[in-house]
């Protein structure tokens, strides 16, 4: 291990002096200190210590057509230039919003052709849980206000965003969940299956919804929030049973469907969104991070052409943010679109990578310490674990964050999700990254192991 750099050293004082960082333990950041990321590259990321690292994770999940693309800064500048904030309220508009409002309406499902402007994803899902219960107001059942959401699901980190999402870390700090919303199982089947096949236990995971929108009454249920794959949670694939019944169970009850889209849309699953994938019929998707790349901030949330309309014809809906719809971002999204358009690069996900990395990363599942490998589109998991038949883990040894240290000590980065290793590269990443990707992460998982005995 070489001497820190001097600047490095004074940005991580920054850091332990002036900075509180999300989603970290503050105290032992610093005592460690953040590595720091100056560049970024294609799929590839250096940090001030002049390390190459490739990104296993595109940044957060978001940078879809990979670091550097200038054609998105060159868009940026000339936006501030032009108008560099106008708002979207009271009756005004500009160019780059409405534009960008019709650039996701062509590629979204049949159907849903209206699209509100967030500044994220959790400020989507917040949008999202006011928006239903106003449609419900307006169609004159004012008592369908509940949202059933999953445990481990993750819509974001706002206040109605991590009561949607079911994980407990976040429940426990803050009193939440609010009021009005309620949690279903997870379908996922390798952590929670036990001795059910994956199909029966699919089912058994759809089955619930059904349970609650009974136990809560048809008549008190908004909507069902879900990611077409969680994400964050770890990377987890419901079993192939588990979105066709949902479905079914939707299609029995009058109840919306909200797809949470923020990771699977703009192509992490090979097709546009993820619902296109599954063959689902949402009403709202909540979208973000692809959107753009993860180069600007925005999100927002695709309506359904029968919800805007109930909306719509309801006098004023009094929401909105300051951003909402930014110039400047959405010229970032019009450019990121037509990126992911004219380069084709969905259809190169599709056909060509997307297939090659899933076969490279099931080469993994012969390793002593894998006992799942599983992945769709640009998305994996491996689970990490001491006996491959039972799928028992190891006990309090904390494997996910030696396998990620590893990792990070070894040029590629890979997030861990318990004793879950996920991985969501840029979708522009080539068969040589792919390559490289996987040969990292043997030889992380082979440290992890060595470590371990
Ligand atoms: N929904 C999902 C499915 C997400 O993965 C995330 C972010 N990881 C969010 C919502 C929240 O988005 P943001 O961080 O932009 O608020």
């Amino acid at each position: 291990m070489t001497d820190k750099s001097s600047q490095t050293l004074a940005w991580q004082a920054m850091s332990r002096d002036h900075h509180l960082a999300p989603f970290s333990d503050v105290k032992q950041l610093a005592e460690k200190g953040p590595r720091i990321i100056t560049s970024a590259k294609g799929v590839y990321l250096w940090d001030s210590e002049g390390n190459k690292i490739l990104d296993g994770m595109a940044g957060l999940w978001c940078v879809a057509v990979g670091y550097g693309r200038d054609e998105l800064a060159e868009v940026a500048s000339k936006q501030m230039k032009e108008l560099p904030y106008y708002n979207l309220f009271f009756q005004t508009a500009h160019p780059p919003a409405l534009e960008l409002a019709k650039a996701i309406a062509d590629v979204a499902p049949q159907g849903m052709n209206h699209v509100f402007f967030t500044g994220s994803g959790s400020e989507g899902n917040d949008t999202v849980l006011r928006m239903v219960r106003h449609y419900w107001a307006l169609k004159g059942k004012p008592h369908k206000q509940t949202i059933i959401g999953r445990i481990n699901g993750y819509h974001g980190s706002t206040v109605a965003g991590a009561s949607l999402g079911g994980m407990s870390g976040m429940h426990e700090q803050g009193g939440l969940p609010i009021p009005g919303i309620v949690h279903i199982a997870q379908p996922y089947w390798f952590g929670e299956g036990g001795d059910m096949s994956p199909d029966e236990f699919g089912v058994w995971a759809a089955e619930q919804l059904e349970k609650k929108i009974l136990e809560v009454g048809e008549d008190n249920v908004a909507a069902f929030i879900a990611e077409p794959i969680q994400g964050a949670g770890g990377v987890i694939i419901p079993p192939d049973s588990y979105w066709p019944k949902v479905k079914e169970i939707l299609a029995k009850y009058d109840i919306l469907f909200v797809a949470d889209e923020v990771i699977c849309g703009f192509g992490r699953t090979g097709e546009w969104f993820g619902t296109d994938y599954y063959g689902l019929k949402p009403d709202l998707m909540t979208i973000a991070k692809g959107l753009t790349s993860g180069y600007i901030p925005m999100g927002g949330v695709i309506v359904r052409d029968s919800v805007a309309k109930v909306i719509s014809e309801g006098g004023d809906f009094n929401h909105g943010f300051t951003y909402s719809g930014h110039p400047v971002a959405a010229a970032v999204g019009l450019e990121n679109l037509r990126i992911l358009r004219e380069e084709k690069v969905i259809e190169q996900v599709h056909e060509k990578t997307a297939p090659y990395l899933q076969q490279r990363l099931r080469e993994l599942a012969d390793h002593p310490l894998v006992g799942e490998v599983r992945g769709l589109g640009m998305l994996g998991a491996i689970e990490l674990v001491q006996d491959k038949a039972t799928r028992a883990r190891y006990q309090g040894k904390g494997v996910g964050m030696i396998c990620r240290q590893h990792c990070f000590d070894n040029g590629l980065i890979m997030r861990a999700v318990g004793d879950t290793m996920i991985i969501a590269p840029p979708l522009v990443i080539s068969l040589e990254e792919i390559d490289e990707l996987v040969e990292k992460a043997r030889k992380c998982l082979d440290l992890t192991y060595q470590a371990l005995q």
